[in-house]
């Protein structure tokens, strides 16, 4: 294999970050243990949640499927260890609101004893779907962070004309190292993960992008892979972000709003590519990944950790902390959820623990001072300061308008800021608000919907194309016979006249 050819273009804005203090990316990897309890919540991904399948007491062996998808967009959940369901119950995570959410809890026996695995495929001989099937069967999820359910992206790979395959392995958070200990220890592994996919989406070319590493390269070099393309890009953050790498790679940027496919391109991670290839070639369900556990610990590493260990277990296993008042931090400095309780598990999407002995400790903001130092850095090429402005005013129109939802929240802005305004929080808290007000109208929606079909029924309007699911009948034609009724409905009641007091009943 031919290394590394240059990335032929660039993407806008960018920071170049310093290292990690307590850097872990040349410990190879090796195995963390097993702790006594692992929690594996039922909502690891992007999705609906999973439904646990095991109750309490129960024994499972590893590998064991305990917890189903909910649902096309859901994801299966294995056991990560043999031994017995102590409850599901609702424990807490890594996440921004530090909410908890329901996972099962598994006590471990220590004897790790396996479930039997699911029948390994010959991917070459099989169609695109049967692979897309058993990349469900195994739970894959991305492991880049985004947690999206890899079978869903290969199931809009598949018949949709993708020309270009992307294997992401530009791990651009300083610190972070998993996936550059995969690229040089299981690079065959990530390789025959990256060709499986590309059937399964019939690519017309795959890229393997990762970031100039001499150490890298030389692992590359040794495992000629005519099928897979290398292409290193700088180490400049967020290189590896989705958009910003498609860009570097191909010139093509995806439009605002836009997704990958719908440019031909589908992207994934390096980690997920080696979960593939276990899940097919080995039919191994994804039960463990690799974690970098690096920053002011004594023995900075790159473990192989099984789903649903806490964070605590890892601490230990990098022989703890060297500063009692590090922050500890799941995922990069920069995109990473502060962690505030080290009994929260590693879930799939977890590539790093690192404790930050020097992060900055939030100090009062001071006003903008319009330097514009943030809209030179913002790699999506957006305003940070009038999105800073119109939301912390929570005008979340005016924030829409100016592309709210196409941040990343990378955090180059905060970044540079001279103000010490932490423009992602403001971000963050805007389209949260946002979502959360989508969701009250729907439901508002959906009340008022029910309430007029009732009184409709009430009326003795039940013909018609309404049933109690709303199958039947398509989405206008429910909306058409909803409002006739009303209108039925508010006709009769004007011909009969004012309502006697004490309300329907008559007053009796
Ligand atoms: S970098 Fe900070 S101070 Fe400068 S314009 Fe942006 S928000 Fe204002
Ligand atoms: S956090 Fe958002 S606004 Fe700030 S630089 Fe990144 S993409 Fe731009």
């Amino acid at each position: 294999m031919s290394v590394a050819t240059a990335a032929r273009y660039d993407f806008p804005g960018g920071v170049v970050l310093p290292p990690v203090r307590g850097a872990a990316a040349e410990a190879a990897i090796v195995a963390a243990g097993l702790p006594a309890r692992l929690v594996l919540p039922l909502q690891q991904h992007i999705g609906t949640p999973s439904v646990a399948i095991v109750t309490a007491g129960e024994r499972v062996l590893k590998g064991q499927l305990i917890a189903r998808s909910g649902s096309e967009v859901g994801m299966h959940v294995h056991a990560s260890t043999s031994g017995t369901v102590a409850g599901v119950g609702a424990h807490p995570i890594a996440h921004p609101g530090a909410v908890s959410v329901p996972a099962i809890i598994l006590d471990a026996d220590g004897e790790d004893r396996r479930a039997e695995p699911l029948a390994p495929i010959d991917w070459v001989a099989v169609t695109p779907q049967e692979v897309q099937l058993r990349i469900a069967a195994a739970g894959v999820v991305g492991l880049g962070g985004a947690g999206f359910p890899t079978h869903m992206k290969v199931r809009e790979g598949i018949g949709a004309a993708v020309h270009t395959l992307i294997i992401n392995g530009v791990e651009c958070e300083p610190g972070v190292s998993a996936d550059e200990r995969l690229l040089r220890e299981r690079t065959r592994e990530v390789l025959a993960g990256a060709r499986i996919l590309a059937h399964a989406v019939q690519a017309r070319r795959c890229i393997l992008a990762v970031k100039r590493n001499p150490a890298v390269e030389a692992a590359l070099a040794a495992t000629a892979d005519a099928a897979v393309a290398v292409v290193a890009v700088p180490a400049s953050y967020p290189a590896g972000g989705e958009k910003q790498l498609i860009l570097a790679l191909t010139g093509i940027e995806v439009p605002s709003a836009g997704l990958p496919i719908h440019a031909g391109i589908l992207m994934y991670n390096v980690a997920t590519a080696a979960a593939v290839q276990r899940a097919v070639v080995h039919g191994e369900p994804l039960i463990s990944r690799v974690v970098t556990v690096a920053g002011a610990v004594r023995r900075p590493g790159n473990f192989d950790v099984a789903i649903g260990t806490p964070v605590a277990h890892l601490l230990d296993a990098a022989g703890g902390l060297t500063d009692p008042g590090a922050v500890i931090v799941a995922g990069g400095p920069m995109m990473g959820v502060r962690v505030h309780d080290v009994r929260v598990p590693v879930t799939k999407p977890v590539n790093a623990v690192l404790a930050l002995a020097d992060a900055a400790m939030p100090v009062p903001a001071l006003p903008c001072i319009r330097c514009g130092r943030c809209v030179n850095v913002c790699p999506v090429r957006l305003q940070p300061q009038a999105l800073y402005a119109q939301a912390r005013a929570g005008n979340l129109d005016a924030a829409q308008d100016l592309h709210l939802f196409d941040c990343i929240e990378c955090g180059c802005c905060a970044y540079v800021c001279p103000s010490g305004i932490p423009l992602v929080h403001y971000y963050r808290y805007a389209k949260g608000e946002i979502d959360a007000l989508d969701r009250a109208a729907a439901r508002a929606q959906d009340a008022r919907q029910r309430f007029e079909i009732r009184a409709a029924r009430a009326l003795g309007d039940d013909d018609g194309p309404v049933d109690d699911n709303g199958s039947g009948a398509s989405s206008d034609d429910r909306r058409a016979y909803v409002a006739a009724a009303i209108e039925r409905v508010r006709s009769r009641r004007a011909a009969a006249g004012p309502e006697p007091a004490g309300g329907d009943d008559g007053g009796t």
